[in-house]
């Protein structure tokens, strides 16, 4: 092999290890940059706060409230902690925001929480006037945003949301099930 040769080779060699050793890197280039505005970027702030909770020995549903595209309010299910049990993650993270914007009216709010609220923390949201609700798990048993009742849309009341549900359904589903798995051996019912 002439010197050419060589550093032909060399280079492709270098080239094919950088590729390897830096893959990580070239994937995400080919990624759109994280919108920090979106409903995903938020909703994964909601399963960190999840996380937080199963680690705590709760069960694992968190919230958080943005507002101009900033969270400015977060956190997570704290019901055994508290022996408090209207501490819902929805219902602590309301009380956060109110006090974040200086009002109890939650109008140009929204409100991001891994599972379908319940009908307690749906009343809440109504009272507070929030925008938008999305949740990740729905709950057909015991949910107040359609599961069960409907209490966030319901046109007698003086405030209705909008509402997005299943936004990563697998993650905010997976952790619930990974909890009661580990709880009860069964998993269940996914509930608070
Ligand atoms: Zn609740």
């Amino acid at each position: 092999m002439d010197s050419k040769g060589w550093l032909a080779g060399f280079a492709k060699l270098s080239y094919d290890f950088y590729k390897v050793r830096y893959s990580k890197f070239l994937n995400t280039m080919d990624e759109p940059i994280i919108d920090l505005n979106s409903d995903a970027y938020f909703m994964g702030e909601a399963l960190r706060q999840a996380r937080k909770a199963f680690k705590a020995d709760e069960v694992p549903i968190g919230a958080i409230i943005a507002r101009d595209g900033l969270v400015i309010a977060r956190a997570c299910n704290q019901v055994e902690t508290l022996k408090d049990a209207t501490a819902h993650a929805e219902m602590l993270a309301i009380t956060q925001a109110e006090s974040a914007v200086g009002d109890w009216r939650l109008t140009d709010c929204d409100l991001y929480v891994t599972k379908e609220p319940c009908p307690m923390c749906a009343g809440a949201i109504v009272h507070a006037r929030l925008r938008r609700v999305v949740f990740g798990c729905p709950d057909p048993k015991g949910g107040g945003a359609g599961g069960l009742f409907n209490i966030l849309q319901n046109p007698a009341l003086n405030h209705r949301c909008e509402v997005t549900s299943g936004l990563m359904l697998d993650d905010c589903r997976g952790i619930l099930r990974e909890f009661f798995l580990g709880k009860r051996g069964g998993g269940k019912r996914i509930d608070e």
